[in-house]
């Protein structure tokens, strides 16, 4: 499988359309999930092009890897749920459930 340009979140990097912004760093941007399924769900994207976690794990730079998971730490900070907890999801290819083909987490929250 190669990398499709034309996902859902490559064109909210591009701006091409509009998301519920949490943070954006130099590395990764977060946002609002459009289909909520617990009272906080959030999801954090790296800014490469990269289709899965899988992908990322084995492709992308120690910087992108770094600066994805201080996003990921960032966003909980802004969310104000270190201290209450979290889930954390990444789906992987279709048998893990996997609609859009750009690495994302999925951080789940709720009281
Ligand atoms: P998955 O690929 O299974 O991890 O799920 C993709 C997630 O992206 C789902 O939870 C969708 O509700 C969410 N989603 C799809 N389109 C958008 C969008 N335009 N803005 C925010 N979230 C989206």
């Amino acid at each position: 499988m190669i990398y499709d340009e034309q996902n859902i979140f490559a064109k909210i990097l591009r701006d091409e359309i509009p998301c519920e912004k949490i943070l954006e760093t130099n590395d990764a941007i977060s946002f609002n999930d459009i289909s909520p399924k617990a009272k906080v769900h959030v999801l954090v994207i790296p800014k490469g092009p990269y289709i899965d976690i899988y992908d990322f794990n084995k492709n992308a730079s120690k910087e992108e890897v770094v600066g994805f998971w201080n996003g990921v730490n960032e966003t909980i900070e802004k969310l104000q749920i270190e201290k209450k907890g979290f889930q954390l999801k990444a789906h992987k290819g279709e048998a893990g459930g996997q609609e859009v083909f750009h690495f994302h987490v999925h951080i789940l929250s709720n009281d």
